[in-house]
């Protein structure tokens, strides 16, 4: 996160929280937690995360926003003015790097084990250090 925003990214959370659709929790419950992880970023001295996009639906309501649609994506990359060709979309899902190619930016996959046909790193690190130039 810090090698992130030194390179001069603004940072954003594009989530699925099927669980709010499904009863299991409140959308307030999801903002508390958003608010923690805006906390624990400031107690990390890194700036908070610009924006939040939610999709609070479950599967089977066929909502447009829920990943792996581009849709949340697209908005953010609308409200705040960003150029698509420097934004990357980055999980640890499939669908959160088809999320991000179907919003027209990179997708990128950070976890242990590859996931076949997409740009995958080991760890957020290394992700980070293959944007400096
Ligand atoms: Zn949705």
């Amino acid at each position: 996160m810090d090698l992130l925003q030194k390179l001069g990214y603004e940072l954003f959370i594009v989530t699925n929280q099927s669980g709010v659709g499904r009863g299991y929790f409140s959308l307030e419950n999801v903002y508390l937690i958003h608010k923690q992880l805006q906390n624990d970023m400031r107690a990390q001295s890194l700036a908070p995360y610009k924006d939040f996009a939610i999709c609070p639906h479950s599967p089977d309501e066929n909502c447009d926003c829920r990943k792996p649609s581009g849709k949340m994506i697209k908005e953010l990359i609308e409200k705040y003015h960003l150029k698509a060709d420097e934004c990357y979309m980055v999980g640890d899902k499939a669908i959160d790097a088809e999320a991000g190619q179907n919003a027209g930016i990179h997708g990128i996959i950070v976890r242990t084990t590859k996931v076949e046909g997409f740009h995958h790193f080991k760890n957020l690190l290394q992700f980070a250090e293959s944007l400096k130039k």
